[in-house]
């Protein structure tokens, strides 16, 4: 047993990346299609990235959040101005179920109610408020009791949510795309049916948009698609390109009365500088409408490719998910070991792809054609 005791390692150990690839200590090269879980959006060491992080780290590495500087003030006026609507109040942190944690507290105090219904299969984090939030028990198990007050509907499904929504209600917290359940879009009308729930009883609409926010899905957040202004968004994952930040976005009504909130590290001057250069990457070499290009392209080699040989193809932009026959375990590790792609799993029958977004249509043929292999040696064997 190796030190570290929570990660099962693979056997590949990474040295170097640049831009859809990774290479090994032995310098194999690897098609990233997994980008580590969409953590880094602008590809591996993106220049003006490294550029940003090198210099603001000769500068200042780090001064307490109450002290202004000058890369929070940009990254803030920069979400700003990215942010739906009116959703320009900004709570920075260091992580994903961070970034949720904030969401309940806030929309809690700002509702002065406690009770939260999240989604079926719906995954927002392991800390204890976010877990209470996540639906799939093998996360749960051995730590309950989580926190009171949490309620589960069917994902995607208006009238069993319009049962459950009343004058207690806090929150619905909603991904638009389930990620970790298995790739799992929204179907047409729902988030527009959730805010119009959420708004008629006074409770706080929070979209989770750590895994489809910054321009994944074709659109900066794939809220703009629906034309939703939630109360709050949160977003993580790929917002600072592998460094680790979150970011809670609110409404007016929720950000001037948020209860007591903090966290030492949040919006440091480093990683606040990699953030903004990573959103100023993909707004001005217009990752979304690339995402939306060539998630287009992929979805449909994949379909004319392998369709046959699996169950369904699911997806928006580049977050595809491919729900196999059998197991994805074998598959991701034939893809990894024999064809030198490295991609993810969504539960224990979902192959899911979420590369970086400057992943382009070269890499996709690379891609489908390993695909194409292992499902045919799995369907030969
Ligand atoms: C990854 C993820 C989280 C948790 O983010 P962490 O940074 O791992 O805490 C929450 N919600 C969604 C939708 C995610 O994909």
């Amino acid at each position: 047993m190796t030190p570290g005791f929570v990660f099962s390692e693979k056997p590949i150990q990474i040295e170097r990346g640049s831009g859809t690839a990774l290479y090994d200590v032995d310098g194999t090269e690897f098609l990233d299609a997994g980008a580590s879980y969409g953590c880094v959006p602008a590809g591996h060491c993106h220049p003006e990235v490294v550029t940003a992080v090198r210099s603001q780290s000769e500068n200042l590495f780090y001064v307490q959040g109450s002290y202004p500087t000058a890369p929070r003030n940009r990254l803030y006026e920069r979400l700003a101005d990215l942010a739906p609507g009116d959703m320009g109040h900004i709570w920075l942190c260091n992580s994903g179920t961070e970034a949720n944690e904030a969401a309940l507290k806030f929309a809690r105090h700002a509702t002065g109610r406690s009770k939260v219904i999240a989604t079926k299969r719906g995954f927002h984090g392991r800390t204890l408020g976010a877990l209470s939030a996540t639906w799939k028990q093998a996360y749960r198990n051995g730590f309950e009791p989580l926190v009171e007050g949490f309620e589960f509907v069917e994902y995607g499904d208006a009238a069993a949510l319009a049962q459950m929504v009343d004058g207690e209600t806090a929150a619905v917290i909603v991904e638009p795309v389930q990620g970790e359940g298995g790739v799992v879009p929204a179907p047409e009308g729902y988030l527009e049916a959730v805010r119009e729930l959420t708004e008629e009883v006074g409770a706080a609409m929070i979209v989770d948009e750590i895994q489809t926010g910054l321009g994944r899905t074709g659109s900066f957040w794939a809220v703009d698609r629906a034309g939703v202004v939630p109360d709050v968004l949160t977003t993580a994952k790929g917002l600072a390109n592998g460094l680790p930040m979150g970011a809670t976005l609110c409404r007016e009504w929720i950000a001037e009365d948020p209860g007591d909130h903090g966290s030492t590290f949040s919006g440091g001057p480093v990683v606040s500088a990699a953030a903004d250069a990573t959103l100023r990457v993909i707004e001005t070499n217009g990752l979304p409408a690339q995402a939306e290009e060539v998630g287009g392209y992929l979805r449909s080699r994949l379909r004319a490719t392998i369709g046959e040989d699996v169950r369904e193809l699911r997806g928006q932009g580049l977050l595809v998910g491919i729900e196999v026959k059998r197991g994805s375990n074998h598959l991701l590790r034939e893809l990894a070991m024999e064809h030198n792609v490295l991609a993810l799993p969504a539960g224990r029958t979902v192959l899911r792809l979420l590369p970086s977004l400057v992943f382009d249509k070269e890499d996709v043929d690379a891609l489908v054609s390993a695909l194409a292999a292992v499902l045919s040696e799995e369907g030969g064997s």
